[in-house]
């Protein structure tokens, strides 16, 4: 059997260290902030490239006190894409904001910049112009949104940037990292995630010290000072054994990807020239391979004959977040089009990623694929 993902094969990897760091901090008398806290978000902020680390308890709540710390609020308008997590979505209602769905690029999995201008243009010549404030960013796969033109057009409509990264840990564009592009940028610490905790855990990173300030007072019930809330905010820690264990990975990280991107490579060169579609990858960006997603016209038969043959594999996602019925029709007003996210969401396979798949099964998967499609 080979899974779709394997994140015990990462605890497995690293046992004797983790169990000794876990017992390490239920030793400690700590159990809520605290060194391991403060270690890891120095440590993972340095890593990424911005000023400040900001530990949260998931990432949704990451994405929510990333936009809140920038100041989107109650009523105001958010730009983002549909085919994502919910928990893009989710983080703006959160903030009492609604999104405003921006198609993905035809060809990639990421937002259409060109679209993303002319939506925010319409949007601000309108009535409901004073109301837009921000772009969340979805890096979404492990791949990027090209930052130079995303952050001109921020720039040129007056929006913040939000760069959700919680696919993207580790990937770069022209070598620097994702989240250290916008104004904050957001991470996941799910345990499938590139770097994953034992449980949930979440970032917040800004090179902007008033927003990190605000960031560290809404993750805490808005205290500067114990039991005195500043302004309002709310209860999203991250405990200090998820900590501890979030700082063992992050030393493996960078490794652990490149052990995603020879997989990739794997896939590339067993796919090519069949009737897949492998991810495009443009030249400066560095790719993280959260997911190898390919795109193909039997989607379903080839995960049935896939799973037939021991193959796990996913659908990342399956109907796009506006598509969903607590979404549905409520947030379509301002939005263009989303032809090409309806598009991906129908023929999108996610194949088995995780570092330790080993190299005879990559092929064993490539082989199957060809087999499938009669190569
Ligand atoms: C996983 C994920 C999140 C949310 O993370 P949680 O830690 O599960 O709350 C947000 N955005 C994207 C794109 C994700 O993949």
């Amino acid at each position: 059997m080979i899974p779709q993902v394997d994140p015990r094969a990462s605890y497995r990897e690293d046992k004797a260290l983790l169990d000794a760091a876990v017992l390490r901090v239920l030793d400690s008398g700590m159990y809520i902030m605290g060194q391991e806290v403060e270690a890891f978000e120095a440590e993972f902020a340095a890593w990424i490239g911005a000023r400040h680390g900001i530990a949260v308890a998931n990432g949704t709540q990451a994405v929510e006190i990333a936009l809140r710390s920038v100041g989107v609020g109650a009523g105001d308008l958010v730009l983002t894409v549909s085919h994502t997590a919910v928990a893009t979505a989710a983080a703006i209602r959160a903030c009492g904001a609604e999104p405003v769905w921006v198609d993905v690029a035809d060809g990639h999995f990421t937002m259409d910049v060109g679209l993303l201008d002319e939506t925010a243009a319409t949007l601000r010549a309108g009535p409901d112009g004073a109301r837009l404030k921000a772009v969340v960013a979805v890096h979404l796969y492990g791949a990027m949104v090209e930052p130079g033109p995303l952050l001109e057009v921020c720039r040129r409509h007056e929006l913040k940037l939000v760069e959700d990264c919680a696919q993207a840990h580790g990937a770069a564009w022209d070598g620097k990292r994702a989240g250290s592009f916008g104004d904050a940028s957001a991470f996941s610490f799910y345990p499938t995630k590139n770097l994953g905790a034992l449980g949930d855990g979440g970032m917040v990173c800004t090179s902007d010290d008033a927003a990190a300030e605000l960031a560290r007072l809404i993750r805490q019930y808005g205290w500067k000072e114990r039991y005195i809330s500043a302004i309002e905010g709310i209860n999203s820690r991250l405990d200090p054994v998820q900590a501890a264990i979030l700082r063992i990975g992050l030393v493996r990280l960078e490794e652990r990807n490149q052990r995603r991107r020879a997989i990739a490579a794997l896939y590339d060169a067993g796919l090519t020239g069949g009737a897949i579609t492998t991810p495009a990858v443009p030249a400066p960006l560095t790719h993280a391979y959260h997911q190898y997603v390919v795109r193909t016209t039997d989607r379903d038969g080839l995960a049935a004959r896939l799973r037939a043959e021991g193959v796990g594999t996913g659908i990342h996602y399956p109907v796009p977040v506006h598509a969903q019925p607590a979404y549905l029709g409520r947030f379509d007003r301002h939005c263009r089009t989303l032809r090409n996210t309806e598009a991906v969401a129908a023929d999108i396979l996610s194949l088995p990623m995780y570092p330790q798949l080993t190299h005879d099964d990559a092929r064993r998967v490539t082989d199957l694929i060809r087999k499938f499609q009669g190569a």
